[in-house]
């Protein structure tokens, strides 16, 4: 495609923005929003779209919903997604559609019928499947599937061909058949290990992808004409639908759909997080696709680098870059390229925090982009602020991820800001937590907050400025935020332990603070103690084993990292570890630490156990370094004669928590900087339902 006037990209970069026929239907560019859920879906329904409306803008071609329950006969409660089982569920997903395409973008929607992976704990109908067998959810639900007869099969292609017409209704121009990550009917059907049928659905491959056939050949006489039709299919499934039998099946019905989107495997695999996983990794089992068929391919890989995506479609081995997450960290990751600002892209790193949202359905953030989701909720948009206010300077103290982005998005707001860090580099936690085993794309949550900043004539940082109470009211800032962060606490005080616990002062006690600070064990024999559960205590025992050590990983979890399980990443850390040689004690507290060793108590019976060793690390619970703020609080009296009209502790120094909390409070205290909220008004807005009749 020509390139227009006002667009200064690189010509490296031309490939990208060249338009490609879907079926009836044709994308602008080749940047493809592939769907992903939010944790908002239904619940939520204006915050969705405007989350998807910023795609559209920021420059998408092809833009998708989360997965669409189809039909009530199978939903996945308690995760909230979106549905399309009546007509009344239209008029949601046509404001969906028009965001989406308010800026030439086509608007998909990805439609699911669960099968095997609906519980229906919501709708209570009995689920269906290709056999009878347990029902593969998260939470192993004790529930399973009848076995669909003929007569069902019908039904569910009458079920699907209705949900295409109302999908038309709401304005889209693709669908998708959801048939991914065990997650969706048309992969059961293909899979021998979900479906074992003896009938014309089961059997040969030829008959396992029979009801896909029917599926997208009735899709195709309902609402071809105008729309397109495509398949999200998974590239491997160990066992079943392997990525050998998955090329047949692209030979096999190569022209049927109008596209293939292929993912690499379980939701886990495809979702690979930073630590394991590398940009692009899914390329071995996607390259050749595109040989087996004449229509488009989509693939996903965490692409963030122009590069490399130049490199995939180049090589043939795609035709549309596939996001999700580098499109939630920066939904105009598109633009930026177009506009040939690719240092602004704020890159994803692969932290898997977004996946947290829906998997404790609540509502999803990333750590990058502090405005995913709240675009409506807060009226916040990922590139624009809001008006500058009436004060105009701004001290910022501590140069993490908090107040870095505080920093970033107050200077953008045009306040005159300084930055005081009190080390000689910025990022702080991140800095240091990027140094660590599988951590390095951490540093990207500073590399993009120091180079705005440093872009930036109103913003100026001070190092080596550990800042008091009497310097911060000499300097006389309107506003100060006190970001000064948080310390590892090392008396075994968190979860199990609500109280410290006993301790030797002849044992040395380890913290992340020390590690992170280049201070580890002598010893050869390493407890490390884990009731943080999150990615810490794995990373820490992955890095003393790389230094020598014998490391037991001791937690009073069932799991190793239990909360990972939310960022998909437990499986890999638990292997890691197995495959490490680091001993895992599971489901025992810590109860004292000797001089010679630490004494456990088993979490279910309390029965205690002893176990000798060199060194203890307590991956425990944080506190607060939030001594400045309790010395500039003391002095309130104080603040208006010094010029200072707020003081507010932000990030970890008010609570700590995941990286995503401090950007998230950073960004909100730029935000609201000169404004003023209603007594007992809400922070945000939010959608009740609406009463039905009580006859
Ligand atoms: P957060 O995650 O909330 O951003 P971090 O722990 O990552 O917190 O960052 C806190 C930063 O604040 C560190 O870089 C630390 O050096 C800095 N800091 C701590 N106390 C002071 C102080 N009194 N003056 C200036 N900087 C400080
Ligand atoms: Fe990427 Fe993490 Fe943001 Fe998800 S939360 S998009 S993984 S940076």
């Amino acid at each position: 495609m020509p390139k227009d006037n006002t667009s200064r990209r690189d010509p490296r970069y031309d490939v990208l923005f060249e338009p490609v026929r879907i079926g009836p239907v044709v994308a602008k560019n080749r940047f493809y929003q592939v769907p992903h859920c939010n944790g908002g879906g239904y619940r939520d329904p204006s915050a969705v779209v405007e989350m998807r409306r910023t795609k559209a803008e920021g420059g998408w071609g092809v833009i998708f919903t989360e997965q669409v329950e189809l039909h009530p006969t199978s939903e996945i409660t308690p995760f909230i997604e979106l549905r399309l089982w009546e007509d009344k569920d239209i008029p949601a997903l046509a404001r969906m559609a028009e965001a989406m395409k308010s800026h030439g973008a086509l608007a998909g929607i990805e439609l699911a019928y669960s099968g095997v992976n609906g519980s229906n704990l919501y709708t209570r109908e009995v689920p269906r499947g290709p056999m009878s067998s347990p029902i593969l959810t998260f939470y192993k639900d004790p529930v399973s599937t009848r076995a669909m007869d003929r007569q069902d099969i019908r039904d569910l292609r009458r079920w699907h061909v209705e949900a295409y017409r109302r999908a038309k209704t709401a304005g889209f121009d693709v669908i998708e058949l959801y048939g991914a990550h065990g997650f969706g009917i048309v992969q059961h059907f293909l899979s021998p290990l979900t479906n074992q049928r003896t009938d014309e659905y089961g059997g040969s491959l030829e008959n396992r992808s029979r009801l896909l056939r029917e599926l997208i050949s009735e899709a195709k006489d309902a609402v071809g004409d105008t729309m397109a039709v495509g398949l999200r299919l998974s590239l491997h499934e160990a066992g079943g639908l392997e990525n050998r039998e998955l090329r047949d099946l692209i030979a096999m019905h190569g022209d049927l759909p109008d596209l293939w989107d292929l993912g690499h495997g379980t939701w886990e695999a495809c979702s690979g997080p930073s630590r394991f996983v590398e940009e692009g990794a899914q390329e071995p089992l996607v390259s050749g696709s595109k040989a087996r068929t004449t229509k488009p391919v989509v693939g996903v890989g965490r692409f963030t680098s122009p590069d490399a995506m130049v490199s995939q479609i180049r090589r043939g081995v795609l035709d549309f870059i596939g996001a999700a997450r580098p499109s939630i960290a920066d939904p105009f990751l598109p633009r930026k390229i177009d506009e040939g600002r690719v240092e602004d892209i704020r890159e994803c790193i692969g932290c898997n925090i977004c996946v947290t949202g829906d998997m404790t359905m609540s509502i999803s953030r990333c750590t990058q982009n502090p405005t995913f989701m709240e675009e409506w909720r807060k009226g916040w948009h990922p590139e624009r602020m809001n008006d500058k206010g009436a004060s105009g300077t701004v001290l910022v103290i501590g140069a993490g991820p908090a107040g870095l982005e505080a920093a970033r998005a107050a200077g953008r707001r045009g306040y005159e800001v300084a930055l005081a860090e009190a080390g000689t580099e910025l990022g702080g936690r991140v800095r240091l937590e990027s140094r660590l085993p599988g951590l390095a794309a951490w540093g990207r949550v500073r590399d993009y907050r120091a180079h705005q900043i440093g872009q930036m004539a109103n913003v100026s940082t001070y190092f080596d400025s550990r800042l008091s109470a009497q310097e911060v009211l000499e300097f006389g800032f309107e506003h100060v935020a006190v970001a000064t962060g948080s310390v590892w606490r090392r008396d075994g005080v968190a979860r199990h332990n609500l109280a410290p616990i006993p301790v030797d002062p002849a044992m040395p006690v380890f913290t992340p603070d020390d590690l992170m600070a280049g201070r580890l064990p002598e010893g050869r024999e390493i407890v490390l103690y884990d009731d943080d559960h999150y990615y810490m205590g794995g990373v820490l025992a992955e890095l003393l084993v790389q230094k020598g050590a014998a490391v037991t990983l001791v937690t009073p979890a069932n799991l190793v990292s239990e909360w990972t399980l939310n960022t998909l990443e437990q499986r890999r850390i638990q292997a890691r570890m197995i495959e490490r040689g680091v001993t895992i004690v599971t489901a025992h507290g810590l109860s004292t630490v000797g001089r010679d060793g630490v004494t456990l108590g088993c979490a279910f019976t309390g029965r205690p156990r002893a176990l000798a060793c060199d060194a203890v690390v307590l991956v425990t619970a944080r506190l607060p370094d939030d001594a400045l703020w309790h010395a500039l609080k003391a002095r309130e009296g104080e603040w208006a004669a010094a010029g200072i009209r707020t003081v507010r502790r932000i990030g970890d120094a008010e609570s700590p928590a995941p990286i995503a909390w401090a950007t998230y409070a950073g960004h909100r205290f730029a935000r609201e900087l000169d404004s003023v909220t209603a007594e007992g008004a809400l922070a945000f807005r939010r959608e009740v339902t609406e009463l039905g009749p009580m006859e």
